[in-house]
């Protein structure tokens, strides 16, 4: 019994530890993976112009006021298998991105690492302060490649994917935070098209975003949606109460009652 805890214990630590220095990590763009000793050089040796990697940090003068969402690059490739929003009656709180395993993972935006440890449910999670109340998650991690307190540059390779936490395949659960508060990555993302939305390169000053201001990052970035499309786990009262509009308003203007059934992929007009 005392031999079965001591191995339990040990794959814990196992799985929590830094990943092996004769591991592999794979950069866009580059033909050969470099070892993750070498990855500092490697980083150092980027050219200051490049997209994903040796970005120079900005200093707080240069982002122009509050143009930070527009400077993040994309967290990996990947589809998308899981959307931001209610789903099977529970609160989605990020989107998840299909990965193979050890597939690089990066930091959209430079920033400090606040956290590079296991978290119930998220498995493996990295997450990085931007300033400006922002912050974004990475979860389910195979490996961490950045530890707590570390600066990290937009692009920099954070962990490596895998399925750590609950988890059934291997993929990315990325979050991005305004003060704490979950918004739609989505907002932010055209994961598709692998870019940063028009609307959010539209946007001319952060401070607008930020708490204290009447408008948050989600009516901002996203503007509010005209339409709704029905998906599982979805009632009249969770989607009223997420639009912040009535039961009855809904069925109102949608033709329904309050014990109509609603389909998935059933549009609703909000307003
Ligand atoms: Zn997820």
């Amino acid at each position: 019994m005392v031999f079965l805890i001591v191995l339990f214990l040990n794959a814990t630590a196992l799985q929590a530890q830094y990943v092996n220095v004769d591991s592999l990590v794979h950069i866009p763009g580059e033909e050969y993976p470099v070892y993750i000793n070498e990855l500092n050089k490697f980083l150092e040796e980027q050219p200051a112009e490049d997209f994903l990697v040796g970005q120079e940090l900005f200093d707080d003068q240069h982002i122009p006021a509050g143009n930070l969402l527009k400077h993040f690059t994309l967290p990996s490739g990947g589809r998308v298998i899981s959307r931001y929003g209610w789903r099977s009656g529970r609160m989605h709180t990020g989107t998840d991105l299909k990965m193979d395993k050890g597939d690089t993972i990066y930091a959209v935006f430079q920033g400090t690492v606040t956290r590079s440890k296991w978290f119930s449910g998220y498995g493996n999670m990295v997450v990085i302060d931007h300033g400006m109340n922002i912050e974004t998650s990475y979860a389910h991690l195979s490996a961490y490649l950045v530890q707590a307190g570390e600066v990290v540059r937009r692009g920099q390779p954070i962990g490596l994917a895998g399925s750590t936490g609950r988890a059934t395949t291997n993929h990315l659960h990325f979050e991005i935070r305004e003060a704490g508060k979950h918004f739609n990555p989505e907002l932010v993302y055209d994961f598709e098209a692998g870019k940063v939305k028009e609307q959010v390169l539209a946007i001319q000053s952060i401070t607008e975003l930020l708490p204290g201001n009447q408008k948050t990052v989600s009516s901002v970035v996203g503007a509010t949606p005209q339409n709704y499309i029905v998906s599982e786990g979805d009632s009249l009262w969770k989607i009223s109460h997420r639009f912040k509009t009535s039961v009855k308003t809904l069925c109102l203007i949608n033709n329904l009652d309050e014990n109509s059934v609603l389909n998935v992929g059933m549009v609703l007009k909000l307003f």
